[in-house]
Formats: C-alpha cells, sequence, structure tokens
C-alpha cells in the first residue's frame, strides 16, 4: 500500500482525516511513492491552536538555551545527512551529489541560527537627553508561518523555521505538496533534538490551506517562496490580512560574457549554472549574454561541453542532473522549447524526447542550448526551469546592462571578466540583488541575506542572515529616565515634548 505522508501537529507525527489525497511521485520512474494530505479545516486549526500555545512558553526559555537546540538540531542534521538526501532524491529526483548539497545549504542556515544570542541583540544608548537613556529590544511575533516551493525540499524549509523559532517564534509549515517526504524527515529530527511540543507544525496541502494561514488572525508572519503568481496572490492577500510578508518569487538571470574573460571558466560556469538540478533552481543562469563580436565563435565551444553531460537517475555517479520535478513540469519546457525556431531562435542542442535507458517513464529533458535568442521571445518571456540555456549577442557591455535592466526580475546575475573596472561598472550599474563576479550563482551565505530584488521579491526584509532576524521580531523601545537625588528642581512639571 502507498505510504501516506503524517502531519506533523500538537507534537505527534499523525495519520490525517483527510478525504482528499494528492499523489508522491518519483520522477525517474513515474512510481507513486507516497501520497499527501489535503490537510483537514479542524486539523489546521488545531496545528494552529497548538503552535500558539507552545510559543507562550517558548518566549520566556533564555536565549542561550534557545540557541543550544538549535545546536542539537544542527548536529542532528549532519549526523543524517546522507539519509536525508537519500530521500530528498528520490521524491525530487536530483542526483545524490546535489541532494546533499541542498541539504547542506540548510544546515549552514541552522549553524547560523545558532548565534541568535548575538543576532537579537538591540541597539542602547545612553544619555539621549539629560538623564534619559534609550534601549530598544527584539521580541518574538508569535505564530509565523511558510510555505515553500519543490525545488529545495530541505534547504528553503530550513531558510525558515529555525531561525523564526530561534528568535522565539513558533511556526506552521506548508511545505510542497509535490515532495514533503523531506520535511517530514526533517520535523522527525527536531523531535528528537527535543524541542518542546508545539514549536513546528508541518502541515500538507495546496491553495486552501495556504489561504487559511494568510487569514488565520494568529498568524503574525508569511515567509514565502515559489512562483510570482502565487506570490503575488500570497503577497496580497497576507499583507491585506495586516501580516508581515516576504515573498521570494521567480526568476531570469543573465551570466555576462566580456570577451577578456577566461573562456573555459566561463563556460564551464555557464553547463553546471544552467543545467545542474535540472534547471529547476531560482539562481540558475538562463540567459547567457555574450559581449562582442570575438566571443559569437564560443558558443560552439559552449556547445561541445553541453554534449559532455546527460541526465540520470539520482544514483548514476556520472549523471549530471535528473529528471524535471513531474509530467505537467516536462511538458512545459517542451512547449515553451517548441516556440523556439518559429520565433527566429536556432536550437543548437534540443533535449525534448530524451530518453535514459532503465528509466522509460521518467520526466526527462536532456541539456538544451538556443542561440539567436531576443528578449521578445517566449523562451526569454518565461521562466523555463529546465535544462535550459538561451544564447544573447550583443555589442558592447552597456548593452549587455541594458539588456538585464529591462528584464523584469532581478534575482541573480554574474559577469565573466578580466577588467576589474567592467565588474565595478556592471555591480553598480545592473539593478539585480545579487551578483558575481567570475562566479557563476552568486547566493550568499547565511551570515548574508539572500537579497533577489525587483520582480523576484515583495517584502522588505529578505530571507535569513540579519534581515531575517528582523523580519521573525519586532523592536520595542525603551527609553528611561532616572531622577538625580537633587531633583525635581523646582521648575515643576515640563509641559513640552522636548525631555532635554
Ligand atoms: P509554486 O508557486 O507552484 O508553489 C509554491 C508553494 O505555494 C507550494 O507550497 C504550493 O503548494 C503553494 N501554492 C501553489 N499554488 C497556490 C495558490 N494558488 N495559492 C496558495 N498557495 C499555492 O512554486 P513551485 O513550482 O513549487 O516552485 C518553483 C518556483 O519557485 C519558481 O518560480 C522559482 O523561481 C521559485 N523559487 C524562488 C526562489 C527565490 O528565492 N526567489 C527559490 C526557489 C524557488
Amino acid at each position: 500500500m502507498t505510504r501516506s505522508v503524517p502531519l506533523f501537529i500538537e507534537g505527534r507525527f499523525v495519520d490525517s482525516e483527510a478525504s482528499e489525497w494528492i499523489d508522491v511521485t518519483n520522477p525517474a520512474t513515474d512510481e507513486v511513492i507516497a501520497r499527501a494530505p489535503v490537510t483537514t479545516d479542524d486539523e489546521m486549526a488545531r496545528a494552529i491552536a497548538s503552535a500558539k500555545a507552545a510559543q507562550k512558553d517558548w518566549a520566556q526559555v533564555p536565549v542561550s538555551d534557545r540557541a543550544r537546540y538549535v545546536m542539537r538540531y544542527q548536529a542532528l542534521l549532519k549526523e543524517h545527512h546522507d539519509d536525508i538526501a537519500r530521500i530528498l532524491a528520490e521524491e525530487t529526483g536530483k542526483t545524490f551529489a546535489d541532494a546533499k548539497g541542498d541539504v547542506w545549504r540548510g544546515i549552514e542556515v541552522v549553524e547560523h541560527a545558532m548565534g541568535v544570542p548575538t543576532h537579537m541583540l538591540g541597539e542602547t544608548m545612553e544619555q539621549v537627553a539629560r538623564n534619559v537613556d534609550t534601549t530598544s529590544w527584539r521580541h518574538p511575533l508569535g505564530v509565523c508561518a511558510g510555505i515553500t516551493p519543490f525545488n529545495f525540499p530541505a534547504m528553503i524549509p530550513l531558510w525558515m523555521y529555525p531561525l523564526a523559532v530561534a528568535c522565539g517564534n513558533s511556526f506552521v509549515l506548508k511545505p510542497s505538496e509535490q515532495d514533503p517526504l523531506t520535511p517530514v524527515r526533517l520535523a522527525e529530527l527536531w523531535v528528537e533534538a527535543g524541542f518542546p511540543e508545539g514549536l513546528l507544525q508541518v502541515v500538507h496541502g495546496r491553495k486552501e490551506q495556504v489561504d487559511t494561514l494568510l487569514t488565520h488572525p494568529d498568524i503574525k508572519a508569511i515567509s514565502f517562496v515559489g512562483s510570482p503568481t502565487v506570490g503575488q496572490h500570497i503577497y496580497r492577500t497576507g499583507t491585506h490580512h495586516l501580516k508581515r510578508v516576504q515573498c521570494m518569487v521567480g526568476a531570469k538571470n543573465h551570466t555576462i560574457v566580456m570577451p577578456d574573460a577566461n573562456k573555459e571558466q566561463a563556460l564551464n560556469a555557464l553547463v553546471g549554472a544552467s543545467c545542474g538540478a535540472a534547471g529547476q533552481r531560482c539562481m540558475a543562469i538562463s540567459v547567457a549574454v555574450f559581449v562582442g563580436e570575438e566571443t559569437r565563435g564560443w558558443v560552439e565551444d559552449l556547445k561541445a561541453a553541453f554534449e559532455q553531460i546527460r541526465p540520470g537517475s539520482s544514483d548514476d555517479p556520472d549523471a549530471a542532473f535528473g529528471p524535471l520535478i513531474s509530467r505537467g513540469a516536462k511538458e512545459r519546457v517542451e512547449r515553451i522549447l517548441g516556440t523556439v525556431e518559429a520565433e527566429g531562435g536556432r536550437l543548437l542542442l534540443d533535449g525534448r524526447g530524451y530518453e535514459v535507458s532503465g528509466y522509460p517513464d521518467g520526466y526527462w529533458v536532456g541539456p538544451t542550448l538556443v542561440d539567436n535568442v531576443t528578449a521578445e521571445m517566449t523562451c526569454y518571456q518565461e521562466e523555463i526551469f529546465g535544462p535550459v540555456l538561451n544564447v544573447v549577442h550583443v555589442d558592447t557591455l552597456d548593452d549587455a546592462i541594458e539588456f538585464v535592466n529591462a528584464n523584469a526580475y532581478g534575482n541573480g546575475t554574474s559577469i565573466f571578466t578580466d577588467s576589474g573596472a567592467a565588474a565595478r561598472k556592471y555591480r553598480h550599474e545592473t539593478e539585480v540583488g545579487q551578483v558575481g563576479v567570475n562566479l557563476p550563482i552568486p547566493v550568499p551565505l547565511p551570515f548574508f541575506s539572500f537579497t533577489g530584488g525587483k520582480g523576484s521579491f515583495y517584502g522588505d526584509l529578505h530571507a535569513y542572515g540579519k534581515d531575517a532576524v528582523r523580519f521573525y521580531t519586532e523592536t520595542r523601545t525603551v527609553i528611561e529616565r532616572w531622577f538625580e537625588s537633587d531633583i525635581p528642581d523646582g521648575h515643576g512639571p515640563n509641559m513640552t515634548i522636548n525631555l532635554g
């Protein structure tokens, strides 16, 4: 019988009373490996109530003790790194090495959360006026919620609840219905780490469950990562209900290749950054902008590099990447590729109809390289989320900057060049939130924040780093005056706003 994915509510793993279930498939085989419940209204209400009750006591736990729970969690995640990655690889199709990377990038955020006593320090100023001092404190918000996408089922949940809980909140997580087994494993280790009951709740489902979180009066803040259309709904609905909301959404990331770049480094970087994880990364490079006449000839070498890699199953050590997450995702990529030639592009390598021996039903798309792409084409306008690189040619760095800045998204970008001046000009003039110089995917480590911008982000404070601590806390400012023994000075009450 197919395994049912449990809810994690009220401190226990329970079978849902759901009447509707969602199949979870292995993308390499098309086999149903589990089914996730569409959480009932009653179960949603119980999860939120339990999170609310747990948070009251948790906020009284000293911050260094809260950090120690996180330390135990970090140790367990490291101990079980391989076993989490195996579950993740089965339900996402990622190669085992890539699945381990997904978990590792999450562990790094947990390590950052271990430093919560330092992160939560407020600010003080003595003598802001005569005998008056000011102190600001960081207070938890209450119950926070997270809604996460399919493409990083370990890393993205771990961006959220460890830090939110370390800051004194409780958390309700609604992971992607396409790969819920990894988050459930993360919750099992959470229990092993000994966190008090109720601080983390994991519910499953789709729009209705998310809408409950967006509208419930006891949810104070919403973290979302996913597609732009859903992100807009979440931002609008959440803020309409007067919640704090941060939404990390879609992307179209460009790499600029200058004629003075180290060619081999640049081309290798483009292969990995476009096809890694089958292109299903919000920081995947999906557009290469070649600058100048002399780089035109590099595209043939790029094609040769693309021909060296191939997809395969997660246990195939030579596979560069796995299948797409679902049949629907594969069909979508194939539909977009079907528009290329009619719209004037050249399909130098076409990954449609790719077959992997032994896996006839997998959702495969092979490495795909499209040349002569222009801004109007469908393959440029849409976020493809497949192992596809679009190649654009421009004459100058100024043209490249103009091209990138005209794009609605602003998650990540990079430039390959030997010129410090070109690199500086690019990082200064690009409107994108995360910029790499001679490296393809500029994802900051967790002591910085994940600062995607423009149409890739709705909100004010970003994921992890200092921004996330501010997102999951509110500032209380205390202004104190202590009278000296020779006060009052006989002048009577002060009737002005000036404290001095
Ligand atoms: P998605 O928007 O389809 O789903 C994300 C979450 O929203 C899931 O939990 C899903 O159940 C829920 N959801 C789906 N439809 C909903 C609706 N109508 N109302 C409320 N909730 C709904 O995204 P996905 O396909 O899982 O993930 C891929 C997308 O995520 C891409 O656009 C990618 O760029 C983006 N992404 C962005 C970042 C970033 O940091 N900017 C990181 C990873 C992924």
